[in-house]
This record gives C-alpha cells, structure tokens and sequence, in this order.
C-alpha cells in the first residue's frame, strides 16, 4: 500500500512536470516580459528598437500557437525546494517529465555525449537534467525548472580575481566578459553573478541568482547597489539587443555571494538570454497544486 502511494505521488509530480515544463518552454514570466517592453520602450537605437519588437512579436506568437518561443531547447535544470525530498523518487518523476515533454511539447532534443557527440534524442543524459537540491525550512514543495539555451552558457566564465581588485575588479570584470560575450548570449541578457566561496560554490550562487526574479534585489542594500550599478556599466557599453548596438545590453544584474578565502576572490557570470524560460511548481502540503 504504502509503494502504491509513493507510486501515485510519482506519478503525480510527473504529470505536473510535464505541464511545469511545457509552460516554460512556451511563456516567458510576467517579469521578464515587462522588462523587454519596457527595454522596447526605452531604446534609442534603431536596430536595437527592430530587435527587441522582433522578439515580442515572437513572444506572442509562441503563446498563440502554444509552440516553444526558441528553437533551442538548452539544458533543463530543476531547482527542488522543501523540507525533506525523496531523492529517488523525486529524480525518477522529473526525468521521466523531460522526457515525456520532449516527445509532447515537442522539444528539440539539445543532449549529447560530450565526447561521441552522440544525442540521446529526449534531452536527458548523465547527470541531466541537472537537479539541484535545496533543504528548506517550508510547509510546501517547490520544483522550479530553467531551461538555458547554449548561447548563454557558452558565454558564461569563471574568474579567480586577485583579492585586492575588490569591487573595482568585479566591475571590470563584469563589463569585460559582457563586452566579450557580445551577441552570442542573444541579449538583452540577465547576468547572473557568483562572489566568493569555493569554485564550485561560486558558480552554483550564480545559478540561485538565475532564478530570482528580474527587479527583485539582493537583501543586503550593499549588495543591491552593486547589482544596480553594474546594471548601469553593462547598458553603457553599447553592446544592446542582439548585440546590435544600443542601450540595453542587459535586463538585470543579480548577485549572490558566500564568504571566501583571503588570498581568493572568484566570480562567476552566468548568462542567460533574453528568453529567461522559468516557471514553478507549488504542491501543497493538502496535495493541490499551482504552476506559476
Ligand atoms: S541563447 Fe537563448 S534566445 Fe539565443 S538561441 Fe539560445 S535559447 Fe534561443
């Protein structure tokens, strides 16, 4: 009785999956689509201005047709929070989700082996899609996935800083690697920034900033200004929309930081492009449910 239950619960967390995947493939957040109109709204260049229209137009026919709003699919990642998680069975639903979404959305399948090149036609493979795992003091459940187009990633970098660049040298850095990056990331971006910690702690913060909401800032006001000042050093290089030219280069800057070593000062700048697809499962300790 009680593996028919834990069965059912599977296959519950399954279907929502499915459905949690589908919508961020399809619709981008309330957040970063008032961010694009309102980067829309607020550009002077005139390729900018024709890049940014092309990709609302875009936004809208993808949720008109209820087809995915980018041909490529990226990798999927899932965030879990909750109080205690069955790993097992949590990892069995979400894998068996991606690929059921997959075949049903459809999606196009984005994995392969990294040597043989060889894809595994359903967007999963070792390790993937990655999980990343968060224990939390919460009445609920919360699964969030992310899919991140290779644009993005291929952009994004590890930097081991000498500790007495400080601030002045994450700036730099910043600007630099947005400069660098230029349109490969498909922007308007949001650059998601790792400070401190250990290598891989650095670039896993990166990732907790990736899914916090665009205009949502770091509690900490230090922090914050820092998010808001580098926002204003990105969109002044020029890069903009498409890496066309233009004011908006980025729709947010987000930092999440750890304390590090004292002869260490790592950053991590994760990318992701304008086509910010999130969404969120809720499940209730009732067992009802909200996608948002
Ligand atoms: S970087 Fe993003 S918008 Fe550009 S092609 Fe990849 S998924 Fe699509």
């Amino acid at each position: 009785m009680a593996v028919e239950c834990v069965e059912l619960k599977v296959r519950r967390l399954e279907e929502a999956v499915v459905q949690l995947i589908r919508k961020a493939a399809i619709e981008l957040p309330s957040d970063v689509k008032e961010a694009l109109w309102k980067a829309y709204k607020s550009e002077t260049s005139k390729i900018g201005r024709i890049q940014l229209k092309a990709i609302l137009e875009n936004i809208t026919a993808a949720e008109s047709a209820g087809k995915p709003l980018c041909q490529d699919t990226g990798l999927i990642s899932f965030y879990v929070r909750s109080r205690s998680i069955d790993h097992m069975a949590v990892e069995k639903a979400l894998r068996r989700a991606v690929v059921r979404a997959s075949r049903l959305v459809p999606l196009r399948p984005s994995v392969v082996h990294p040597l043989t090149r060889l894809n595994t036609g359903n967007n999963t493979g070792n390790r993937i899609p990655n999980i990343l795992w968060m224990l939390e003091d919460i009445d609920h459940m919360e699964v969030t996935v992310v899919l991140k187009g290779a644009g993005s990633e291929n952009s994004s970098d590890l930097y081991m800083l000498p500790p007495g660049e400080g601030v002045k040298g994450v700036k730099r850095t910043v600007v630099e690697a947005v400069v660098k990056a230029g349109g490969q990331p498909c922007p308007p971006t949001i650059v998601n920034i790792g400070l401190g910690g250990t290598v891989d702690l650095t670039f896993k913060m990166a990732k907790l900033a990736l899914i916090r909401p665009l205009g949502k800032r770091h509690p900490e006001g230090g922090i914050a200004e820092l998010e808001r000042e580098l926002l204003r050093l990105v969109n002044s290089t020029g890069v903009g929309p498409m890496g066309l030219g233009g004011r908006n280069t980025a729709l947010e800057v987000k930092i999440e930081y750890a304390h590090g070593h004292t002869a260490s000062l790592p950053l991590a700048v994760n990318f992701q492009c304008w086509a910010d697809r999130r969404a969120t499962l809720r499940i209730h300790p009732d067992g009802s449910a909200e996608i948002f």
